[in-house]
């Protein structure tokens, strides 16, 4: 296992930045994201938009592969992984937007980059149907006046300050992806702030779109046949995602076992540590395998899944025992590891659950003409 500061020594300083953020996060997210202003870090937090469209790249965290990228999201999720999402930048709808918009699309997409780095949002998750993409309500129509946008996305990650997020929305029989500008909706969408327990940096949302007027070259691939549309693109932007929600679960655990380490524990409960570590090398491990496979443009949704399962698991499984080991006083005294603590739930609910995951992982390799 290599050590990510070894090629940018530069993280140490930057995790500092994150914890200072992470405290503030809960209670006060605008001095949080304030704290977040740094050149390198909003470099990192631009990882995967193309040069062409992002001036915020800085030369150390340019070209960055998938493996190393998975590294410096684990690493710095050691300190707080809430904070980490609270940064704007690369999202799910970046990768959407590169795999299904035409280029017009794209310069249209990154063009709110140009003035600061922006915040992006993904919306598929609605109420009732959470894990149900396919069964999704929200509508996109079209009459003589023109294309419209209804219904209510529920769950969406940094859309109270988004620039420009990505819809999946129904049409007649189908699924489209949709773009979506906030600052153009005139009241025809509404974002309401949702409290959370836990990860309080992604900043949940709700959207409720009524008769958002959607110009027809904001919908991805609308010439395009059918089989680019759909599950089949939501699944593609899952594959790349998925690694990462399990590097900031990875990052976690370690911010966990830490904290326990170097606490005076019973020589049982230590024993038990030194396992928790183990496996976090194991999934580590599997972690770089996968991103070598994906990088290799293998097909690996089974094993994509499993890190994921894999990873949230051990986080909940050692967040889990940490307020019976430590002292009363000590667990109420530290608010950090508390925050850590609650995060560590939240990370199984993001881009499908583990049981949806058992139920869906074994798929049919995807047919010829659709590259990852
Ligand atoms: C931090 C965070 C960030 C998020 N960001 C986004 C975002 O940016 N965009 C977005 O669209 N969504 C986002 N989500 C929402 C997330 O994708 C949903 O929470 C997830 O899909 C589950 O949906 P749900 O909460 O409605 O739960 P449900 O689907 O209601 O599931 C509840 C429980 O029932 C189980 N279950 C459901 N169906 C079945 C079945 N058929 N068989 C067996 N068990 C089943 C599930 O496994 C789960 O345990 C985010 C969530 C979190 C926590």
């Amino acid at each position: 296992m290599s050590d990510i500061t070894r090629y940018y020594p530069q993280l140490y300083a930057l995790s500092e930045r994150l914890l200072a953020a992470g405290q503030l996060a809960e209670n006060n997210p605008h001095k949080a994201t304030a704290c977040l202003d740094h050149p390198e870090l909003m470099s990192i937090a631009c990882i995967g938009i193309p040069s062409r469209f992002n001036p915020w790249e800085t030369p150390a965290f340019s070209n960055v592969s998938y493996a190393r990228h998975l590294q410096i999201i684990e690493y710095l999720s050691r300190t707080d992984a809430s904070a980490m999402m609270l940064l704007p930048g690369a999202s799910l709808s970046t990768r959407a937007i590169l795999t299904q918009g035409n280029e017009q699309q794209q310069a249209r997409f990154f063009a709110c980059f140009a003035e600061r780095p922006a915040w992006t949002f993904f919306a598929v998750t609605e109420p009732e149907i959470g894990s149900d993409a396919g069964a999704i309500t929200s509508e996109l129509t079209h009459s003589e006046q023109g294309w419209r946008l209804n219904g209510t996305k529920l769950l969406i990650g940094g859309a109270m300050l988004a620039s420009v997020g990505i819809v999946f929305a129904r049409y007649q029989q189908s699924q489209r992806l949709v773009m979506v500008f906030p600052d153009e909706a005139k009241g025809t969408l509404q974002r309401d702030s949702l409290d959370t327990v836990g990860l309080a940096g992604a900043g949940l949302t709700r959207l409720t779109f009524k008769d958002l007027c959607v110009k027809e070259e904001d919908i991805l691939g609308h010439e395009r046949r059918e089989l680019l549309q759909g599950l089949n693109s939501l699944s593609m932007v899952f594959e790349r995602h998925r690694p990462m929600v399990a590097a900031m679960a990875l990052g976690t655990t370690f911010g966990l076992l830490t904290a326990l380490d170097t606490r005076p524990l019973p020589a049982a409960v230590r024993l038990w540590v030194a396992r928790q570590w183990r496996k976090y090398l194991a999934i580590y491990q599997q972690m770089l395998t996968l991103a070598e496979g994906y990088s290799n443009g293998q097909h690996q949704h089974a094993l994509t899944s499993q890190l994921k399962r894999n990873a949230t698991r051990l986080v909940e499984e050692t967040a889990c025992h940490l307020p019976h080991w430590l002292n009363r006083d000590d667990w109420l005294d530290d608010r950090l590891l508390r925050k850590r603590y609650r995060d560590s739930f939240a990370f199984e609910y993001m881009e499908g659950t583990s049981n949806i995951h058992l139920l869906n992982s074994f798929r049919p390799p995807v047919p010829k003409g659709i590259s990852l």
